[in-house]
């Protein structure tokens, strides 16, 4: 086999096939390329049955990216084992499972929704109250608990007299034994019974060390305490084992991975042959140093440093954008630019720390028409609980809207199944009247079932209250007032789960949508009544509920979502590792998104921040763009941001732009104080998203003890005094926008100090 492709250490850890082989090395090394390659060489020249091969990946689409190269050096088809650590054990429980006491070799894998319909059931079994212990929270407590080897049994013991911690174990022990009723394995235990079943059979053991020749095993510094017991039980036999990874990125300390697997390799394994490739296939010089420039700054690494041959290649850039509407402006105009004819939109990559950026670009995007996808996330537009949210503000907008109300019927949960609802659509059929008339129909309501009942009233009520007070109020107002009073909020925050904070967290991020309607109203001319002078001057009139809605439908339509082939990928810097685009922007670079708040507090955090950024910079082959926004708005709550202390780190004479940082004692030329970045605050995500919760909550209570004669302002109307008012009812003639009616419960409305007259 031609291996004059590689270099000679590539060329050594291909021919070194038996004992164990550590390949530790940097990023674009050829680490991947080199593992790929002793796969075919086992194959081709050592004659090994490929059958005999396991190599196993972090992601089922790496897997498959490496089954494909392997095929093509060999020109056919091979059954080795390449694949992840999960789909290794589910094929070996698929095949023995028979052989473990409580399962048997055809049971179900229940994902995340499933664990969760288990919990919540045993929860309303045993009459637990679920504030106190989230179904999520407890799924957490299960897994920990599985992982550390800990049975039910003896955790109940262990918590016999702690009152609560009893709880948490007779949930686990009902999990536990429903799980093993129903022949079901979650994902946690496809790892655990496939350790169960190595130790109770150490027959199987063996036909699997017997059958695995070579192991190999690549990002092995991400692996996690389990995932090494596998490994190691199985290369105990033929002990030819080949790990190979980079402890500069080791990025999921946070999800249990142990870094001290690969930095224990020799020890674990006597004999191990190590290989350090240093030479990087992958990036430009400039590229490769202001990686460097930023790793170095971590205390606990061991110092290492690649080399290219490729030419220094182009500065590395850096914008600080006005907001991140500019950002995303920016690289969609950049990719434009750069995007000649011999490139593809498929070189271009954007990287960002947290899915909730990625709304920005899907929108800049759509603007330009550039393809794009969205990888390992959903596009903003397309997510459930957007799309449920936009069904109600249709509603309000127009209740004998079906379709949207079938859609939200159910959601949350009101306990109308598919049957109530078909037969509530016959009904509104017969009488010729919309779905939504029908339901609000107190006969109707009165009919179903008590809890039904209850909440589609709820819903009802409020749909009814805010489709009457819709052009009186702000269409953030009226978002708002759904999410509180439909109990779609609470619903997710019951659940309390990952799955339902990320929901939170993209239902917060459409205020930003909305703020950013309200707030750029069409400018009007108004006369000066003194001087005959025109001043523009902002209408405080901020739109209403159908224009907004129109605008909605336009962005999500004219999407340019293309999965396919030539499209620029979007993803998180997690998802982008091992993987390389010729260019790369990496964006958000402000302390607090990147690194992210939550690791500012420890040195270990920021460290594996650190990594995660090195990681996401040497993604780049020919040009790396970083860019970071002076002013963020995230939630519908924006402040002035501090650049990530990465870009601090990162050696100025590689970077061009105008971001770029000058140290404070040399002239600085046409930079604001809060362009370099230090005047503001890190910025907190997390206090934004808690702001915009308080502010959902808190919602209108309207003023109480208005009377005629007195001054108000109006949140959309702006100033105005009242005539009259009866009851809830006020009315009020406003400075520019004439008199209106208002439910004074609902209005968005402030008294006018004394002083502002
Ligand atoms: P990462 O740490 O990011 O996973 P890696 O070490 O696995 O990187 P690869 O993805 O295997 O690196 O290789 C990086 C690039 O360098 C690929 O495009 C690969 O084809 C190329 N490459 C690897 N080795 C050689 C070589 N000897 N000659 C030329 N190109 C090479
Ligand atoms: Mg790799």
């Amino acid at each position: 086999m031609d291996l004059s492709g590689l270099n000679d250490k590539q060329q050594e850890a291909v021919r070194h096939t038996e004992g164990p082989l550590l390949i530790l090395a940097g990023a674009g090394s050829g680490k991947t390329a080199t593992m790929t390659s002793r796969i075919a060489y086992l194959i081709e020249e050592k004659g090994t049955y490929p059958g005999n091969i396991l190599a196993v990946t972090f992601t089922n689409k790496a897997a498959g990216e490496m089954r494909e190269r392997v095929e093509k050096l060999l020109g056919r088809k091979v059954n080795s084992w390449i694949m992840t650590f999960h789909a290794l054990c589910l094929r070996i429980l698929r095949r023995d499972g028979d052989h473990l006491d409580d399962h048997s070799s055809d049971f179900v894998v229940y994902d995340p929704a499933d664990q969760r319909a288990v919990v919540k059931a045993i929860i309303k079994e045993r009459n637990i109250d679920d504030k106190k212990n989230p179904p999520g929270a407890l799924l957490a407590t299960i897994s920990d608990l599985k992982s550390a080897g800990v049975e039910p049994k003896d955790f109940l013991a262990e918590m016999q007299g702690d009152f609560s911690g009893e709880i948490r174990a007779r949930v686990y022990m009902d999990y536990d034994r429903t799980l093993k009723k129903n022949n079901a394995m979650d994902f946690d235990d496809l790892i655990l019974n496939t350790l169960k079943l190595f130790e109770k059979d150490p027959g199987i053991l063996r036909s699997y060390q017997d059958r695995f020749r070579y192991i190999m095993v690549d990002e092995y510094q991400d692996t996690d305490g389990l995932q090494y017991k596998i490994i190691s039980s199985l290369a105990k036999g033929r002990g030819n084992i080949c790990v190979v990874g980079d402890d500069d990125q080791s990025i999921y300390g946070w999800r249990g991975a142990d870094i001290r697997n690969i930095l224990n390799f020799e020890k674990d394994f006597p004999g191990a042959m190590v290989v350090k490739l240093e030479q990087n296939y992958r990036s430009t010089g400039n590229i490769l140093d202001g990686a460097y420039s930023v790793i170095k700054n971590n205390k606990d690494r061991k110092d290492k440093r690649l080399w290219t041959r490729h030419e220094r290649g182009e500065a590395i850039t850096y914008a600080r954008c006005d907001d991140e509407k500019e950002e995303a402006d920016y690289v969609a105009r950049e990719i434009i630019r750069l995007c000649g004819p011999e490139e593809d939109f498929s070189d271009f990559a954007v990287l960002y720390r947290t899915n909730a950026q990625s709304r920005t670009f899907e929108e800049a995007f759509s603007r330009r028409d550039i393809p794009y996808r969205v990888v390992g996330g959903i596009r903003y537009y397309e997510r459930k609980e957007i799309k449920d949210m936009i069904a109600y503000m249709r509603l309000v907008s127009n209740p004998r809207d079906d379709l949207s109300m079938e859609r939200i019927i159910n959601e949350p949960k009101r306990g109308v199944g598919p049957g109530t609802l078909s037969k509530l659509k016959a009904l509104a059929s017969a009488e010729g009247l919309s779905v939504f008339e029908t339901v609000a129909r107190p006969e109707i309501l009165g009919g179903l079932n008590k809890k039904a009942g209850t909440a589609l009233g709820q819903m009802t009520d409020a749909i009814r209250k805010y489709n009457s007070e819709k052009d009186n109020l702000r269409v953030s107002d009226i978002y708002d007032g759904l999410l509180r009073e439909t109990g779609y909020l609470s619903a997710l925050e019951m659940a309390d789960t990952k799955e339902a904070d990320i929901r939170i967290e993209n239902l917060m991020e459409f205020k930003s949508v909305i703020y950013d309607y309200q707030e750029k109203p069409p400018e009007i001319d108004v006369y000066m009544e003194d001087g005959g002078e025109t001043e523009t001057e902002r209408n405080r009139e901020t739109g209403d509920l159908e224009e907004f809605l129109e605008k909605i439908a336009l962005i999500s339509d004219i999407d340019n979502h293309d999965p396919t082939e030539n499209a620029v990928t979007l993803m998180t810097m997690h998802s982008a590792k091992g993987l390389e685009f010729p260019y790369v922007f990496m964006v958000g670079m402000e302390d607090g998104l990147f690194p992210s708040w939550r690791t500012m507090e420890s040195p270990e955090g920021v460290e594996e921040e650190r990594r995660l950024c090195y990681v996401g910079m040497t993604r780049a082959m020919k040009r790396l763009s970083m860019t970071s926004a002076e002013y963020r708005t995230m939630y519908g709550k924006g402040s002035y941001t501090r650049e990530s202390q990465f870009m601090r780190e990162m050696d100025p004479k590689l970077l061009r732009g105008d971001g770029v940082y000058v140290e404070k004692n040399e002239v600085r030329t046409g930079t604001s104080s809060l362009r370099d970045g230090y005047s503001g605050e890190p910025f907190s995500p997390f206090d934004s998203l808690r702001e915009a919760k308080r502010e959902v909550k808190k919602g209108s209570v309207g003023l109480k003890g208005l009377k005629a004669g007195d001054r108000v302002v109006h949140k959309k109307f702006g100033e105005g005094m009242v005539l009259e008012v009866d009851g809830n009812v006020g009315v009020v003639i406003f400075d520019r926008a004439g008199t209106k009616k208002l439910a004074l419960d609902m209005a968005p409305l402030e008294r006018v100090q004394e002083t502002d007259i």
